[in-house]
């Protein structure tokens, strides 16, 4: 591409969290630039926002179907190129559908809907129209986490036997959703969050790490959720039985009452000759265990020789010389570039390389609707083990 990609916003505003998140993220590599939004569902804190960030008052929209609209109508050298939706869950489908057909690439926070059904027919959109759609599964950006994949794909571990993934946080141990706090307002009310809080919210992202690190799918699964904190509407804690489709087992926890906790996602993998433990509060590192021989730390960045050389996609997805923190900005950011490569390769008629293909897809995104159905199917039943439907 010979120019910047151009990005529209729905949601991010001055009042969001993680809208600033995706900003940064979008123009870490100087490939993105940001021309037109509808911010947030404040008129002046959109105008505030759209203001501060710089977006052409003309280009401010007062909600998604008019940015769309008026977008579209734009010559190809003006108007946006994809659409990043970070607005609540239950406002996902209809801005990622309207822009997917209206011709726009996707960028879309996960959940990526609020039901599989939704989740389907984004799928078959995106199908139908041939766009993209990328969803911001943040830990799946990391360079140790795809380390970790390539090791086991590479069968340094042998069959893979057991995975165990967690994500607990506490910032729910109490009703902040009754405590002004917006975003854990709309996250325990059914109507805005889907059918979980803490699948829908967390659980999502340690399915997707479990399947993208192992190359395993989720075959069946035994849940267990509860609403540890009294008034709250929705689920704030959940366990999971998880069977994969090579006979491996896991263990999967999601919570956010473990009071004190920030975002300790933490995954674990083992096979016949050795396993694998990536944490989020510790992501340069990658710790080795293989049996009978001492433990290993593989550090981001490094040039090592062989036979401990890094993956062509750790690689591809490090910015700095070992030793230099990289975080989750960065790994929101691979995200961002490989996305940003995979539908420039497109426009250029160019076959993207698979580095550049290595982002979360609307696939991804059925998965995690389907996982999120099939956990609450599998509380509610006595039988509790559950198919994995999707
Ligand atoms: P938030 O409540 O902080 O922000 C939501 C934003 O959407 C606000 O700016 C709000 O004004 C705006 N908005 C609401 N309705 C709108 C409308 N109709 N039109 C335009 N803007 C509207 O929420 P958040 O924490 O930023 O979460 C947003 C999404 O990102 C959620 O789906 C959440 O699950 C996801 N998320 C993902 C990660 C991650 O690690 N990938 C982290 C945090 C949040």
């Amino acid at each position: 591409m010979k120019r910047k990609l151009r990005m529209g916003m729905v949601g991010g505003g001055k009042d969001a969290f993680i809208g600033a998140v995706h900003r940064i993220a979008a123009f870490m590599d100087g490939k993105i630039e940001l021309v037109c939004g509808a911010f947030s569902i404040d008129p002046e804190i959109s105008r505030q926002s759209a203001e501060e960030l710089f977006v052409a008052p003309d280009r401010l929209y007062a909600n998604y179907e008019e940015m769309i609209a008026k977008e579209a109508q734009l010559p190809e050298g003006e108007r946006m190129d994809f659409l990043t939706i970070v607005t609540p869950n239950f406002l996902h489908f209809g801005p990622a559908k309207l822009a997917l057909e209206n011709g726009f690439d996707v960028v879309v926070e996960k959940p990526m809907t609020v039901t599989l059904d939704e989740a389907k027919e984004l799928k078959a959109i995106v199908e139908k129209t041939g766009r993209t759609l990328c969803l911001t599964h943040t830990y799946s950006g990391y360079p140790m986490v795809k380390q970790a994949k390539a090791m086991v794909k590479d069968g340094h571990f042998g069959k893979i036997r057991k995975i165990v993934v967690e994500y607990p946080q506490g910032w729910l141990s109490r009703l902040s959703e009754r405590e002004g706090n917006a975003g854990a307002a709309w996250r325990a009310d059914p109507k805005k969050s889907g059918l979980s809080l803490v699948m829908g919210d967390i659980g999502t992202h340690a399915a997707h790490l479990a399947e993208y690190v192992s190359g395993l799918k989720i075959t069946e699964l035994c849940a267990d959720l509860s609403t540890l904190v009294e008034g709250r509407l929705l689920d704030d804690d959940g366990s999971v039985l998880l069977r994969f489709d090579n006979g491996a087992k896991g263990v999967l926890m999601a919570s956010q009452i473990s009071a004190g906790e920030e975002n300790a996602v933490r995954i674990r993998i083992y096979g016949e000759k050795g396993g694998v433990e990536w944490a989020n509060e510790d992501p340069n590192n990658l710790i080795i265990k293989m049996l009978d021989q001492p433990r290993q730390l593989y550090r981001t960045g490094n040039a090592y020789t062989a036979p401990y050389t890094l993956s062509s996609f750790a690689t591809h997805n490090t910015r700095i010389p070992a030793g230099h923190p990289e975080g989750l900005l960065e790994a929101f950011a691979n995200i961002y570039r490989n996305f940003a490569a995979t539908t420039s390769a497109k426009r250029e008629g160019r076959t993207p390389s698979p580095e550049e293909l290595d982002f979360p897809s609307v696939d991804d995104g059925v998965r995690g609707m389907a996982f999120v159905q099939n956990v609450v199917t599998s509380n509610a039943s006595n039988e509790k083990w559950t198919k994995f439907d999707v």
